[in-house]
């Protein structure tokens, strides 16, 4: 039986634009703008987009570093966008976030030992054994040895630091992790080698990840379903393969399109993706991809948002001409 881990409705947090000279709001920018979806237990989720796309604030408003300024994050049962923020925080330990540059986020002062002791002397009425019982279980997970402990995040390379930032996160037994662009900056072959760590770490500690990534190779390569995101709107979402296969939305298209060669789908139809996005402050009328969409319509496009509906069992599209467009 699935249960659903987590879980948002119609998340939206716009950012106020403020004019310096007169000292008040003029504007916001919609960086999530009515998001809703839900990952099961054990499930590794995608979210894929161009950078702006507002993804990466979905990651954070997920973990209570943005509040949302409207809508609900549902985790495990519990509306945690509204408890109050110490409650807040005990429930968010269980849900941790990777950084895009995880050597930034590690005191480069600090030893390794010192680095995966401090949450457990944070969060934990461990003993010194136990805490240290559970540092060396840590270490070896994630493919470091015992001497490693007595060096400093410089020290690493950016694979190793990859891998002491997951040790970090996983002394706190989390439940479910947040990967931001989890293989950005590292060499090919040292990408593979993370990748697997994070799938065999995710069946050794029956963890749930979202993974959050402009990458469509590792979402295929990782994720049992994906969300593709686009000024702050999921326009499709679906199993990853049934979305690789035949994606349904121009931008999904498109994002596929731009993959390099060998093609992930040769008999599809390329469309080349023009021009930026427009600004999240701007959006124009209608659907928001109309501007650089080639099959938009003046009536409905630029009349109506597209909902986002469900067009194979589990496959979801924001597009009102869905059938122009397969
Ligand atoms: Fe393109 Fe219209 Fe579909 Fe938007 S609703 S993706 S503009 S065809």
């Amino acid at each position: 039986m699935t249960e659903t881990i987590l879980e948002t409705q119609e998340l939206k947090k716009y950012f106020p634009v403020r004019s310096p000279l007169l000292k008040r709001t003029i504007g916001w920018i919609r960086a999530l703008d009515g998001v809703s979806f839900a990952i099961q237990r054990g499930e590794i989720f995608g979210l894929v987009g161009e950078s702006g796309c507002g993804k990466s604030t979905l990651g954070k408003t997920l973990l209570g570093i943005y509040q949302p300024t409207q809508g609900k994050v549902i985790f495990k049962g519990q509306l945690i966008s509204d408890l109050p923020k110490k409650a807040a925080r005990k429930l968010r330990r269980e849900i941790q976030y990777v950084y895009q540059d995880p050597g930034a986020s590690l005191d480069p002062w600090w030893t390794t030992e010192r680095l995966l002791r401090e949450p457990l002397v944070i969060h934990t009425d461990l003993s010194r054994q136990e805490m240290d019982e559970r540092i060396r279980r840590m270490i070896h997970a994630v493919g470091l040895e015992e001497e490693h402990l007595s060096r400093y995040p410089h020290e690493f390379s950016g694979g190793q630091q990859r891998r002491l930032a997951l040790a970090r996160i996983l002394t706190l037994n989390p439940d479910l992790i947040i990967f931001d662009e989890p293989t950005s900056g590292l060499d090919v072959s040292v990408q593979a080698t993370i990748l697997k760590l994070f799938k065999d770490l995710k069946e050794a500690f029956h963890l749930t990840y979202l993974f959050i990534s402009h990458d469509l190779s590792v979402i295929r390569m990782m994720c049992h379903r994906v969300a593709v995101m686009y000024l702050g709107v999921i326009v499709e979402m679906g199993p990853t393969e049934a979305v690789f296969a035949q994606p349904k939305h121009p931008y999904t298209k498109a994002l596929l399109a731009a993959i390099p060669v060998p093609r992930v789908t040769p008999e599809q139809e390329e469309i080349v993706l023009e021009g930026e996005p427009p600004s999240p402050e701007h959006l124009p009328s209608g659907c928001r991809f109309r501007l650089r969409c080639p099959y938009a319509e003046e009536d409905p496009c630029s009349l109506r948002e597209p909902p986002l509906e469900e067009s194979d069992s589990g496959h979801y599209v924001a597009c009102h001409l869905q059938e122009k467009v397969e």
